[in-house]
């Protein structure tokens, strides 16, 4: 993991230095950094003043089931849902707010395996490998009686309840999915962090039973820790709440007014976006995406050394044109059979191992969301494997 002294860009300074071009590469973790310039360029319409004696009561809405969700955030998170079109949030959906989606994604493992549940052992929970590597270090971490990892959807055979979780586009591959098991008993957790416009074709508004979304990886503010779950639900959403009570009291206000502003922000230019108009933060985040892809495929192609997964264009209602997906992360394949990530590692680039996410090692993971700096240095290296290797190795 890049450690606070190594990361080329301290919080405290408004400029990224340069990179010596000796130094390791830390593309292991999705920090989405890349966007920085973006909300720079934007200067104050973001900013947010907090006095002294704002914010200070645990309660936000006492009359809300999510007793701790700001107003201006739940109305944010359902405007920005409506104008990009990739959730449904009628008002019958409950929006509950977390530290982050990781915090929301223990709390729906409470909710589920605490719901009457005829079955005395752990819930089992699964999804399909590739999988998010949280998902069974999260389940597992509190050894819990409740729910148990059990591993790859496609191997599931167990009889009885269980829990799917449904990445889509999903993290590390980029495809998009459905539901594997698809067995009686089940219960889903959508987890659309990448449902947004900049990674993907916006094909229709998700409507699944428990959907999670973040902040992070939807505008790249990672630091302000706050997710979302659209819930249908009320006993689960009623669920969620409790365990949000009992393991942090709450959510930062500081943090749900900084969202609320900026998600704000960022609905607000897409509606009033045009020809003529500054190009609205989707589309900047998917040109720049879609530039840094353009890259890594010419490299990958030259160097022969390497494959990537291919995905289909498709029809964005929200950019109102056909597009190609321009994923979060390059799910990296050496060609041979070699471990993809020691064979990255010889050239400072540090990535991660298919192995956890449930795959072989050929595969690895390469965050796609750096800043430009080190995403131009991980292509310079890239392309240097093929003519230091000489096609011998
Ligand atoms: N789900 C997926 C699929 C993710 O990739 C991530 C972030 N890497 C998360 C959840 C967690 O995001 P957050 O920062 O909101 O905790």
């Amino acid at each position: 993991a890049v450690s606070a002294a190594n990361s080329v860009v301290s919080s405290a300074k408004k400029t990224p230095t340069a990179i010596p071009s000796d130094c390791v590469i830390n593309l292991a973790r999705g920090d989405p950094t890349m966007y920085q310039p973006y909300w720079r360029r934007m200067g104050d319409k973001c900013t947010v003043v907090i006095s002294g004696h704002d914010l200070m009561s645990y309660f936000s809405d006492p009359g809300n089931l999510c007793w701790f969700l700001m107003p201006e955030l739940d109305d944010a998170i359902r405007r920005l849902h409506r104008v990009v079109g990739n959730a449904v949030v009628d008002d019958d959906r409950y929006v509950v707010v977390g530290t982050g989606s990781t915090q929301l994604f223990q709390a729906v493992l409470y909710a589920l395996s605490s719901q009457d549940n005829p079955d005395t052992e752990p819930l089992s929970v699964v999804a399909a490998a590739p999988f998010y590597s949280s998902y069974p270090e999260e389940t597992e971490f509190l050894r819990s009686g409740l729910y148990k990892w059990a591993g790859d959807a496609y191997a599931f055979d167990k009889d009885g309840a269980y829990v799917e979780c449904v990445t889509s586009p999903n993290n590390p591959d980029g495809t998009i999915r459905e539901a594997v098991v698809n067995r009686e008993g089940g219960k889903l957790i959508h987890d659309l962090a990448y449902y947004w416009p900049q990674y993907t074709a916006i094909t229709g508004k998700a409507d699944n039973d428990i959907m999670l979304f973040t902040f992070s990886k939807a505008t790249g503010h990672a630091g302000s820790r706050i997710g979302w779950a659209i819930v249908k639900d009320k006993e689960v959403a009623i669920k969620m709440v409790k365990y949000m009570e009992l393991s942090s009291i709450g959510v930062s206000k500081e943090s749900q007014l900084r969202a609320a502003k900026i998600l704000e922000v960022i609905a607000e230019d897409c509606v009033n976006s045009g020809p003529e108009k500054e190009e609205n933060f989707f589309e900047y985040g998917h040109r720049l995406m879609s530039e840094r892809w353009e890259k890594l495929r010419e490299v990958v192609k030259r160097n022969g050394v390497f494959s990537l997964p291919k995905y289909p264009r498709d029809f964005c209602n929200f950019k109102g044109k056909d597009t190609d997906p321009s994923p979060a992360f390059a799910w990296l394949k050496t060609k041979d059979g070699l471990n993809c990530d020691n064979l990255l590692r010889e050239f400072k680039i540090v990535t991660r191992g298919g192995t956890n996410f449930g795959v072989d090692s050929d595969y690895t993971r390469i965050s796609m969301l750096s800043v430009d700096e080190e995403f131009n240095l991980f292509l310079e290296r890239l392309a240097a494997i093929k003519g230091t290797m000489n096609g011998n190795y």
